[in-house]
């Protein structure tokens, strides 16, 4: 219980819309309410999983054979609209999508790494048998009346430039949800940001992924939202080279927000969250 003290909250309201943020320390390595998570799971009922601690619902809910080094379970922004629907960021949803059996990267990286003459132990402490970099086509949850939204896709586009001209900042977040250091050859991190400006707000969900001497990918969650609209524009975008492509300067590599021009288009989608004011 005493973790739960620890707990950040902050929240600001911006019209109909409440926005919800959360912060908190890693998860625990192990079950920090034995007692209480073992009578939970041995009845087996369920009723409410939100009783369990932070590591047993981690447990429970996923199938990755190992996590990210740090994972943050508290850490989530949360976009709750007044007639009940909404959507939220964590990182226990972005990582049930996470593919828990396959490596995908296995052989390109044992490729890259044998052109670069690294040493053969070195890419057995990385690789494993499903996908260690953590790659996740999380776009956020919908939550509680999803039926007053609909999905559609758009030729909207989010207005990069207007977001890029200076404007007031009525709030504003930066939190990660997960992060791993791949044994040291690079970095999987997922991130959310949000800032609110006077008549708009911007949320954006960013994946990064670096493996050094090999490859590097973006995948971007953007949504957008404009005063006196009844819709949120969302963008999901993936984005990824080899490095041995790339001709930038190595300190971009380190750098998402730079490198992302300079990166080919891999996938994207755009569509409209329309909904009853
Ligand atoms: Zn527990």
């Amino acid at each position: 219980m005493a973790n739960k003290v620890t707990v950040q909250k902050y929240s600001f309201t911006f019209g109909l819309w409440i926005v919800k943020a959360k912060k908190n320390h890693i998860l625990q390595s192990r079950c920090t309410q034995p007692l209480k998570c073992d009578s939970i799971n041995n009845e087996g009922t369920m009723t409410d999983d939100s009783t369990l601690c932070d590591f047993c619902l981690y447990e429970k809910e996923l199938e990755l054979p190992q996590l990210p080094e740090m994972t943050f379970p508290t850490n989530s922004i949360r976009l709750e609209h007044e007639n009940g629907f909404g959507i939220e960021f964590n990182a226990l949803e972005a990582l049930k999508l996470v593919d828990s059996k396959n490596d995908v990267m296995k052989v390109a990286i044992s490729e890259a790494w044998q052109e670069s003459r690294l040493d053969d132990s070195k890419i057995k402490d990385v690789v494993k048998p499903f996908d260690w970099t953590y790659s996740s086509h999380y776009k956020g949850t919908l939550f509680g009346k999803t039926d007053l939204l609909s999905i559609s896709p758009t030729e909207e586009r989010i207005d990069v430039e207007k977001l890029k001209v200076k404007s007031k900042i009525l709030f504003y977040q930066d939190l990660i949800l997960f992060e791993d250091e791949l044994a040291d050859n690079g970095t999987a991190q997922l991130s959310v940001k949000m800032r609110i400006m006077p008549d708009s707000f911007f949320i954006l969900l960013r994946y990064f992924l670096r493996v050094d001497h090999l490859l590097v990918r973006i995948i971007d969650t953007r949504l957008y939202y404009e005063e006196g609209t009844n819709y949120l524009l969302r963008e999901h975008m993936t984005k990824e080279n080899k490095i041995k492509d790339l001709t930038v300067s190595p300190a971009l590599l380190n750098n998402p927000s730079e490198l992302w021009d300079h990166l080919n288009t891999v996938s994207f989608e755009y569509e409209k969250i329309e909904f009853q004011n």
